[in-house]
């Protein structure tokens, strides 16, 4: 089990973390990726991957920054830095666009500009993407089809929870992952996320807890952490009709793919 997106920087973590990492690890967890969303939480991410050996780092300003950042002049610059002296950032991330959070149209034009910037970036580094979208799918898709050079960058659209007809815009977009929470253990009958479960191929899926938010079913409403990343497999196999061990090997291999890990 690899569970791509994680916050273990989180202080919910502050009085247990080291036990919640043991516990991943001992029970089938063979990597996690660690995202930092500012400043503060990219330093205690590469603290993290520095401290244990498969845990790796994406860092990038995520959307909501754009309260905090009076301009994105050294966006650039900080990134760049940060990932030449450090081998264990795997990708930059999460960036991307949340209107659920950001109503105004001068808020969206602000997060479409870091957004480039960072996605610019990662063109540049060669360097993979996490992808935030939160009600701004059809936004999100047209700057990925904007650029030809976005076309060669490898992303994946973290928390995916898009119906069938986002769905089948995303998987026109060439190296796009789709990657699924516990978001997808507690979704009704009728979602129109299932069909779209449905109509993403195993090779281009992968699986994260995105903890300490997120818990799936049955720990709902707790606290997520790593390991729990097995509820999620769980959940897809039973909907896909195949066994635990098909999707953990595939999901595995797509994110030691993805994120051109070394374990
Ligand atoms: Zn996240």
């Amino acid at each position: 089990m690899i569970d791509t997106h994680a916050h273990l920087d989180f202080e919910s973590f502050d009085p247990d973390r080291s036990e919640v990492i043991a516990r991943f690890f001992e029970n089938k967890g063979k990597a996690i990726i660690n995202i930092g969303v500012d400043q503060e939480r990219i330093r205690k991410t590469l603290e993290l991957s520095e401290k244990y050996e498969n845990i790796f780092s994406a860092i990038a300003f995520h959307p909501e920054e754009i309260k905090n950042l009076a301009n994105f002049d050294n966006v650039k610059k900080y990134l760049t830095e940060l990932v030449e002296k450090n081998k264990k950032i795997v990708a930059l991330g999460e960036m991307g666009l949340d209107y659920f959070h950001f109503k105004e149209e001068a808020e969206h034009r602000k997060q479409k500009e870091l957004f480039e910037i960072q996605l610019d970036l990662a063109g540049e580094l060669g360097l993979p993407v996490v992808l935030h979208c939160r009600d701004a799918y059809a936004d999100l898709l047209e700057i990925l089809e904007s650029k030809e050079v976005y076309s060669k960058i490898s992303k994946v659209l973290h928390c995916y929870s898009g119906n069938p007809a986002d769905t089948k815009s995303f998987l026109k977009c060439e190296k796009l992952m789709f990657s699924f929470t516990g978001n997808i253990t507690f979704v009704k009958k009728e979602n129109p996320l299932l069909e779209s479960i449905q109509m993403i191929p195993l090779e281009r899926t992968m699986v994260e807890t995105d903890c300490p938010f997120l818990a799936p079913v049955p720990f709902r409403g707790k606290r997520n952490e790593p390991s729990f990343v097995h509820q999620v497999i769980e959940k897809l196999a039973e909907l896909k009709k195949l066994n635990f061990e098909e999707i953990e090997q595939q999901t595995d291999q797509n994110a030691i793919k993805f994120f051109n890990l070394r374990l």
